[in-house]
């Protein structure tokens, strides 16, 4: 699919090949106008099992939690629910996708260059997901190697309702390694049919892809790959699924993890386990905590049994 053709006329074109240096010149600028406002963290990595959980601490005020409150009120003065991504922010675009969907900066980042996937128009975000959600996907993983992930509803820790896809850098830390979880799901091997890890308490469903081809092979590839794990959930959301039209609200809440190689989704029990919020980047290995007490809290509970509460027991 060549963007250029798909393009809303009134947009920039965005040229394939550009899209990175795109949002590293938006960042700046962004950063500067203070459009962008970037959330300070300290770090550590806490082990078990073999994986090297990166947990984020924020190091001071929770600029998001004050952005979801200044939401509520405009909601509760204007009576209809505000939508940051209709319109969304001009100082935070990025690029045009397709004509279904556009490429803004995270407004409120943890990990830099951290981007999001809107779609253009409405959709909900408890919805399933599309092949132009995975055009768009596929188009941005063909340029930029690195972690796509959907929070599937509030209780996956969607904070939105406007569908969102998002993008964050394989790399959370600069230099650093590569996603915490990506060497387990990379050694796992398949047994009836179903790829699991069996270091992971909690119920997931993988499907790999032998390797990435172009973006429109792999669109149609990943929403194979969706639908096999949808089915494999249960609960009628196959069905949901496969009415392609990006109305249809699946029943139940999960996580995805997609990257060149495997998708990995988790279906959720509840948004948070004493305190402690998740959303699929602590699948990835990713967590985050309001400050040092729930660190030292999330060295208690274990990582995964944070994982395992808000998700499935295997
Ligand atoms: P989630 O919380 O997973 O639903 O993702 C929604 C993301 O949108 C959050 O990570 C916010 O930081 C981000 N966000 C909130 N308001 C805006 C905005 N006006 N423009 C761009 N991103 C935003």
């Amino acid at each position: 699919m060549n963007p250029s053709i798909l393009v809303n006329p009134t947009y920039p074109v965005y040229e394939p090949g550009t899209l990175w240096q795109r949002i590293v010149d938006r960042s700046q600028s962004a950063l500067a106008s203070g459009a962008l406002e970037s959330i300070a963290t300290t770090y550590e990595i806490v082990n078990q099992a073999g994986i090297p959980f990166l947990v984020r601490v924020l190091a001071n005020l929770d600029r998001k939690t004050a952005a979801k409150k200044e939401q509520d009120r405009k909601t509760a003065r204007s009576g209809v629910a505000f939508n940051p991504f209709l319109p969304y922010e001009p100082e935070l675009y990025v690029a045009d996708l397709s004509s279904t969907h556009v490429c803004l900066l995270n407004k409120f980042n943890v990990v830099d260059h951290h981007i999001l996937l809107i779609t253009r128009e409405f959709e909900e975000q408890d919805a399933a997901l599309t092949l132009p959600d995975f055009a768009a996907a596929s188009q941005v993983l063909a340029e930029l190697d690195g972690l796509i992930f959907y929070n599937g509803g509030a209780l996956a820790g969607a904070s939105q309702r406007h569908k969102h896809l998002q993008w964050v850098p394989s790399r959370m830390l600069e230099n650093g390694p590569g996603l915490p979880i990506a060497s387990a799901i990379e050694a796992a091997q398949a047994i009836d049919g179903m790829v699991t890890v069996s270091t992971l308490p909690f119920i997931h469903y993988i499907a790999k892809f032998d390797s990435f081809n172009s973006s429109e092979v792999m669109s149609q590839i990943y929403l194979e790959g969706y639908l096999r794990c949808l089915n494999a959930m249960g609960g009628s959301a196959r069905e949901a699924a496969s009415s392609h039209d990006g109305h249809h609200l699946l029943p139940r809440a999960y996580n995805l993890l997609l990257t060149r190689h495997w998708m990995m989704l988790i279906p959720r029990s509840q948004d948070s386990f004493e305190g402690i919020a998740v959303n699929s980047l602590g699948f990835a290995g990713a967590l985050l905590v309001r400050n040092p007490e729930q660190l030292q809290h999330l060295k208690t509970v274990t990582p995964l049994t944070l994982l395992t509460a808000v998700g499935y027991a295997a």
